[in-house]
This record gives structure tokens, C-alpha cells and sequence, in this order.
């Protein structure tokens, strides 16, 4: 479980569209959730 001691480090970020927690891989831009990012791909 190495890898969540990991991901404790990162500041959470929430879904701007949801609330819901956004899980990163590592650095990145996102600010909405996948599933959310799904529904603009229309
Ligand atoms: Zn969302």
C-alpha cells in the first residue's frame, strides 16, 4: 500500500461540475472528474 501513502501527499482536488474527488495519477490540470469529463465529449 505504498502507493496511497503516495497519493496522501497530493492536495485533493474536487469536481467542479460534482463535488466528487478527483483522483490523479499525478500532476495535471484536471478539474473535473472523469465522469463528468465523459459528458462533454458529445
Ligand atoms: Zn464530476
Amino acid at each position: 500500500m505504498l502507493t496511497l501513502d503516495f497519493y496522501r501527499d497530493l492536495p485533493k482536488k474536487e469536481c467542479r461540475e460534482c463535488g466528487d474527488e478527483i483522483i490523479e495519477q499525478h500532476e495535471s490540470y484536471l478539474y473535473e472528474c472523469e465522469r463528468c469529463m465523459s459528458k462533454h465529449e458529445e
